[in-house]
């Protein structure tokens, strides 16, 4: 099963993906975290990538697409894989089906991952974390034991700055303007289950595996 995942940041996208990749045993595939790892490795493929992605562009289409096609051609894939972070474009979804046809195969479904973004904001704008360890917090419903400090470590708990409600918002804003064309090339192709993560991270696995099921993807575990 070959499976695309979209969300907004804060959506839950992160969970959702690792709850498909053990329930379905398919290969997670995350292209931000390839490019992370080649450039802490320092490959020819990082130092090329580093430069846009520390300027906050994405990386050239060529450069990406045959980053991908070289992932998708190893072994565990074999058994289906969960795309995350690709296609970003129109031009990589394009390239992707491309790339598909020459073995016959095809996407099987979408996986948009949808919270209303006032739910976004909420959770959000809660989080804290430590400067020291990176425990993670929620103001709401996992405050510190003291406000401010770190259970774990001790040391100062902040609000990231991407974190605040401003930034929040025009991250979700560039989000919906990007992803809304690559949402239509697939309603198109009618395969996009929407899974409504707004309540709890069950609920909406359990709303995308019923779809899956219905096109006749079982779980494996
Ligand atoms: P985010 O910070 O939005 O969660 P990722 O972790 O998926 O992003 O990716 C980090 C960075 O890697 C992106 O900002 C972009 O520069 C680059 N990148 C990841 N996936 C792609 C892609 N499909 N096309 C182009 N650039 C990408
Ligand atoms: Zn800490």
């Amino acid at each position: 099963m070959k499976l695309i995942i979209l969300g907004a940041p804060g959506s839950g996208k992160g969970t959702m993906a690792t709850v498909l990749r053990d329930s379905y045993g398919i290969t997670h595939i995350s292209t931000g975290d390839i490019f992370r790892a080649n450039i802490k490795e320092q490959t020819p493929l990082g130092k090329e990538a580093k430069k846009y992605i520390d300027a906050g562009a994405l990386v050239p289409d060529e450069i990406t697409i045959s980053m991908v096609e070289d992932r998708l051609s190893q072994d565990d894939c074999k058994n289906g894989y969960l795309l995350d972070g690709f296609p970003r474009t129109i031009a990589q979804a394009e390239k992707l089906d491309e790339m598909l046809s020459k073995t016959n195969s095809k996407i099987d479904a979408v996986i948009k991952v949808d919270v209303p973004a006032e739910v976004i904001l909420g959770r959000v704008v809660n989080r804290r974390v430590c400067t020291s360890c990176g425990e993670s917090y929620n103001v709401v419903s996992r405050p510190t034991k003291v406000e401010g400090v770190c259970d774990v470590c001790g040391k100062e708990v902040i609000q990231r700055d991407d974190d605040k409600p401003e930034t929040v918002k025009q991250r979700l804003i560039t989000y919906e303007e990007n992803t809304k064309p690559l949402i239509d090339f697939y309603e198109k192709k009618g395969i996009v289950i929407s899974a409504d993560n707004s309540k709890d991270p069950k609920t909406a696995f359990e709303q995308a595996s019923q779809a899956l099921e219905k096109k006749g993807f079982r779980k494996v575990n």
